[in-house]
């Protein structure tokens, strides 16, 4: 029997060919998978007559651990993300996104090493919206009209709850990560000075947690959203683990995926206390879909927080320098990273490397 069962969906866009190199990558690791190809995504919606079929969300409950390619969110249209469906439906509530220097990566910085920790449940990322003119939004405006508080007619709603639970929950990740993996820091990020009662919890909340962890060794602090930004470009090297909720978290991964090189070597996961899902920071650049042409690196660093999820760490660490090797000698990438090697050739090096480690 194959030691670890994983649910992989491939999903659409660039995300098939990506999962294909980063199992290329893997397997040359030596480690015993079995993979569980499942699909979801917009190409299975005539199939299935939805984006996010039940045998996904069961083979993940069964295997407790999967691997995805990007899948598109149609801008506009009646479906909803399926990864954020994805994230709910499995209370996969804590969004890891470490961003760190590769060398041999262009980028305007060096030395990176930075955590994002998003919740991943609830603030505007909850789905609770209303179309402009509908009963709904129409109700709500006269609900709130009768409050004293005036909204345009002419508005659509999106709303933003954040909870203690959750909040709670998503803190209290944060230092445990920051304990187990020997970080020194905690920034909490907000905007709680405009937004009382929701990012004003999640700064009281976060404050308490900091207060039960106190005696692990681990600082805490807090910055305002805009203020973090600006300092994330200006001294990166002041932060370490950054805990923020869904929105400012989606917002500010992509600003660290910037620091360190771009959305193409950027890697994530979504963990809840039962399963975790695996996945690159990227979207499913529908543009380049099918010409091998985009960046393996992000999906195969998203490999490497799985196999450290599932105690394989010495397969994590050769993954890790075989990629940073492959990098740094250069001949072998893909055209963000200044070469002119294909999808396929790229996870081929990294696995020739494995190979001779
Ligand atoms: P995107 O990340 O797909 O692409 C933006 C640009 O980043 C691309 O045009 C490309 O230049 C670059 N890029 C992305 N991935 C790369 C890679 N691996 N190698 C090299 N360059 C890369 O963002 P988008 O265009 O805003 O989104 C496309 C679709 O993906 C949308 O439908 C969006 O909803 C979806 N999306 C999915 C996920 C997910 O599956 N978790 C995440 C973000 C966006």
């Amino acid at each position: 029997m194959p030691k670890h069962a994983i649910t992989l969906i491939p999903g659409d866009g660039t995300g098939p060919e990506l999962a294909a190199a980063m199992q290329t990558a893997v397997e040359a690791t030596g480690v015993d998978i079995e993979w569980h190809p499942v699909e979801a995504g917009s190409d299975v919606m005539d199939k299935y007559g939805t984006p996010l079929p039940d045998t996904v969300l069961e083979s993940i409950r069964a295997n407790k651990v999967a691997i995805k390619g990007p899948i598109t969110t149609p801008v506009g249209t009646g479906f909803r993300s399926v990864n954020v469906a994805l994230r709910k439906e499995l209370n996969l509530y804590a969004c890891l996104r470490p961003a760190f220097t590769l060398p041999g990566v262009k980028s305007r910085y060096e030395g990176i090493d930075l955590i994002i920790v998003r919740e991943n449940t609830e603030d505007l990322y909850a789905g609770i919206e209303f179309e402009k003119g509908s009963d709904g939004a129409l109700g709500l405006i006269d609900y709130l009209d009768s409050h004293g508080a005036s909204v345009a007619r002419d508005s659509g709603i999106s709303i933003k709850p954040i909870s203690v639970e959750a909040t709670r929950r998503i803190v209290r990740f944060a230092f445990n990560y920051a304990i187990a993996n020997g970080r020194k820091k905690v920034t909490a990020v907000h905007k709680a000075n405009i937004m009382k009662h929701t990012d004003g919890l999640f700064l009281a909340v976060s404050r308490e947690v900091a207060e039960e962890f106190s005696g692990s060794g681990i600082e805490f602090e807090d910055r305002i959203v805009d203020n973090m930004c600006m300092q994330l470009v200006q001294k990166p090297e002041l932060y370490d683990v950054m805990v923020l909720p869904n929105l400012y978290g989606d917002i500010v991964s992509d600003l660290c995926a910037g620091l360190v090189g771009g959305l193409g070597i950027a890697p994530g996961a979504n963990i809840g206390d039962e399963m975790a899902v695996f996945e690159p920071v990227h979207g499913s650049a529908p543009r380049y879909a099918g010409q091998n042409k985009v960046n393996p690196t992000a999906i195969i660093l998203s490999a490497v927080l799985m196999l450290r999820h599932i105690d394989e760490r010495e397969a994590a660490d050769k993954l890790l320098a075989a990629v940073a090797a492959v990098i740094r000698e250069g001949d072998q990438v893909t055209y963000d990273l200044g070469g002119s090697a294909g999808t396929s050739k790229m996870a081929e090096a990294i696995a020739a490397k494995i190979a001779v480690s």
